[in-house]
């Protein structure tokens, strides 16, 4: 956080402004790093996220997906550019969202789901290893194993996303330089009740529930019972097998939130105010995931942007009553050129 008023009108390099921070954070963190403390609070204190298990693999006796080989052909690209339609039209792999409740939900008066199953239309060998196991950071040793054998077969993968996990990490800085990442610890199936693992193997039996079901075995949809390497020892299928799979291979969907939790003043880990203005200093509102209390029943990217909108709103809503010092509609501001008399009124530009 850099104090722009002592630097106005000069010019300051990369390196200098590095030398020049401030942090708003927890003290001892920022003191640790001699960063001088311009508001002591719990940045960074709390981090949930969303972490998806991605070894439930199904083989299929027919092809109902693209495989990697298909999606070059001429023929899926001109669908595409004269129909709209084919393969390359597909949502990502992603063919169906199912929100469910497990039998392991702590919220039993409440209807929120607290797994998200996810169906992909194809599997970690569907685009032969280039791009989906580096994502989730499948090492050689698992993909060779389990999904190596599967290139160009039909099969496909049932993701299940725990949505409210209970045990959450937290953000530390690595150095006092603003350009070094910070470190993030996940802690993630770290919850003393061991409920954040036993909901992702409740959500397995549900995935196996559906696979089950007559759409499902229309293709003879097979469990893939290759063991995850490591948990081999465990009796294939039983929940200590998916417990130890879901430990081995459950990576990051990046929905990061509560960093900067919103809450109200009598909160001690909020950061923002229901307005996104940063206690204890002026002028500053946080507009990203960061603000978000707790993990959601939802993947991040359009609650990302409806911050963001809501951000434009309150600064456009205080601004512009600043301006002429009475009440604006907001709604109204952009028609009020006639308000200021110096602008070119036939030109576009404000
Ligand atoms: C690989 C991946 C896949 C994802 N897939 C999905 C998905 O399918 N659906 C979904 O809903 N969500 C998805 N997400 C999550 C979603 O993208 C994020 O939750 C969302 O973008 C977060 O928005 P944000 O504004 O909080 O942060 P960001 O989108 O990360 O924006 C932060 C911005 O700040 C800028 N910035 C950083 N440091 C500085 C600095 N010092 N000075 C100035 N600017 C800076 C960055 O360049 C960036 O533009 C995915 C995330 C990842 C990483």
């Amino acid at each position: 956080m850099c104090k722009s008023r002592p630097f106005k009108n000069k010019k300051i390099s990369l390196d200098e402004y590095s030398e020049l921070n401030f942090g708003i954070g927890p003290r001892t963190q920022l003191e640790k790093h001699g960063i001088p403390v311009l508001q002591n609070l719990p940045v960074g204190q709390k981090l949930y996220d969303h972490l998806t298990f991605v070894g439930l693999t199904y083989t299929l006796n027919e092809s109902i997906v693209a495989q990697q080989e298909d999606l070059t052909k001429l023929k899926t690209i001109t669908d595409y550019l004269s129909e709209g339609g084919g393969p390359l039209s597909g949502f990502g792999g992603v063919e169906v969202f199912t929100y469910i409740k497990t039998t392991e939900s702590k919220e039993k008066k409440k209807k929120y789901p607290d797994i998200e199953l996810i169906f992909i239309g194809g599997n970690m060998g569907t685009d032969l290893g280039l791009i989906h196991r580096r994502t989730f950071r499948i090492t050689d040793e698992i993909y060779d194993a389990v999904w190596k054998p599967l290139e160009n077969k039909p099969a496909i993968m049932i993701l299940p996303m725990l949505l409210h996990p209970k045990s959450f990490g937290y953000v530390e800085l690595q150095s006092k330089s603003p350009f070094d990442y910070p470190k993030l610890h996940g802690n993630f199936f770290t919850d003393a009740e061991g409920h954040d693992i036993k909901t992702f193997v409740a959500a397995i039996r549900e995935a196996q529930r559906i696979a089950r079901s007559p759409s499902m075995q229309r293709y003879d949809a097979k469990l893939h019972s290759v063991p995850i390497p490591g948990c081999g020892h465990f009796r294939f299928d039983s929940d200590e097998y998916w417990e130890c799979a879901v430990r081995h291979t459950s990576p990051t969907l990046h929905h990061q939130v509560s960093t900067c939790k919103m809450g109200p003043n009598h909160d001690p880990e909020a950061v923002v105010d229901s307005k996104l203005r940063v206690y204890g200093v002026k002028n500053l509102r946080v507009a990203d995931c960061s603000v978000i209390p707790m993990p959601l029943s939802a993947h991040t990217n359009t609650p990302s942007i409806m911050i963001g909108e809501k951000a434009s709103d309150l600064i456009k809503d205080e601004w512009l009553n600043k301006v002429d010092g009475r009440k604006i509609d907001i709604r109204y501001a952009q028609t009020r050129i006639s308000d200021y008399p110096d602008l070119d009124q036939n030109s576009n530009e404000l």
